[in-house]
């Protein structure tokens, strides 16, 4: 089986480079025609220039693919409307949304400002919701949609100095939970990716050896299964040197208390039945929640 996207258009932000610049390649090599997005300012997020979106653009057309550069910055709801009003405009379509772009601010919680917390917030949070938003009613109408949003270990479990990026990583996870319920009847399927690589924004945090192992070409196959026609929904995969796997939230069984025990003591006394991991599961909706727990509730208090 090849798994190929010809007829499908793809849009791919912060594409100029690294991670970004290796999935815009793989999938035009497979037929999708890609929009090429990067602002190419530096790691913080400073500066901006169209050289690294239309080097790869460059790349794709000489390997005999087609694809577009757009400087959108993905922060900015008006730029990232017209990408994909361009996109619309030459090739009709926008099934594949990979957002990928992103930027570092990294500095423990109390050192770092609120301006460098917001900023990570706008490009890696918002700007998945803006690039999402302006490609929704297409997708809508179409009856079909691929996006990827792109979280992270840091997001997932934490990291040091990374308060600000975490939770922008996190963030978009929260928006992939609910938007799958609202896509599923339209065939829109949303995603996450969950990558290590050595890139610019990974440089000189691990040796060399490391480095060359982590290439972004290892964790390109990922995406492009997550965007495929027959993609799995709402997974998170987390990919690199080679390894895949999946994250899931997890909620355990728990308990419950009689009324007596429902008190910080109770919860305190019960600490290893409501932490037990036998029968723990990843639930597919919030309302699932509150049904487990009236269930309990309805048992314990002999409701039917
Ligand atoms: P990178 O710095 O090599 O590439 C990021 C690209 O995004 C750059 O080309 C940059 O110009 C572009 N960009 C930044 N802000 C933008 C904006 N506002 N609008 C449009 N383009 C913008 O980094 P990378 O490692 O390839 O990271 C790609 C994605 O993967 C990011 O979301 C990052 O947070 C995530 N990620 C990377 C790793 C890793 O190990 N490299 C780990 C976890 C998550």
């Amino acid at each position: 089986m090849t798994i190929r996207y010809d007829g499908r258009v793809a849009i791919v932000t912060g594409a100029g480079q690294g991670l970004g610049r290796s999935h815009a390649i793989e999938l035009a090599k497979r037929g999708a025609k890609v929009v090429v997005n990067d602002l190419g300012g530096a790691k913080d997020g400073t500066g901006a220039s169209s050289e690294a979106a239309l080097a790869v653009v460059a790349e794709i057309e000489a390997a005999g693919g087609e694809a577009m550069a757009n400087g959108a910055n993905v922060a900015n709801y008006a730029e990232v409307e017209a990408m994909v009003a361009a996109a619309m405009e030459k090739w009709g379509r926008v099934d594949i949304l990979v957002n990928n772009a992103g930027i570092l601010r990294d500095k423990s919680f109390i050192k770092g400002s609120m301006e460098d917390f917001q900023l990570v917030l706008n490009v890696h949070l918002m700007g998945s919701v803006y690039c999402t938003r302006a490609c929704w009613e297409i997708m809508k109408e179409q009856e079909y949609g691929r996006i990827v949003v792109t979280t992270s270990s840091s997001g997932l479990y934490g990291n040091f100095g990374q308060t600000n990026y975490g939770s922008a990583k996190m963030g978009v996870i929260g928006m992939m939970n609910t938007l799958v319920q609202e896509g599923a009847k339209y065939n829109i399927r949303m995603n996450a990716l969950a990558p290590t690589a050595g890139t610019r924004m990974t440089e000189g945090l691990m040796p060399e050896k490391v480095f060359e192992l982590l290439t972004p070409e290892t964790v390109t196959p990922a995406v492009l299964y997550l965007v495929s026609e027959d993609s799995p929904n709402r997974t998170i995969l987390c990919a690199g040197a080679g390894s895949y796997a999946v994250a899931k939230i997890v909620e355990t069984d728990g308990c419950w208390l009689t009324p007596e025990e429902q008190t910080p003591e109770g919860i305190a006394a019960h600490w290893d039945a409501i932490t037990d991991p036998e029968g723990e599961r990843a639930l597919q909706a919030g309302f699932e929640q509150t049904g487990k727990m009236l269930t309990k509730a309805a048992a314990g208090l002999g409701i039917s």
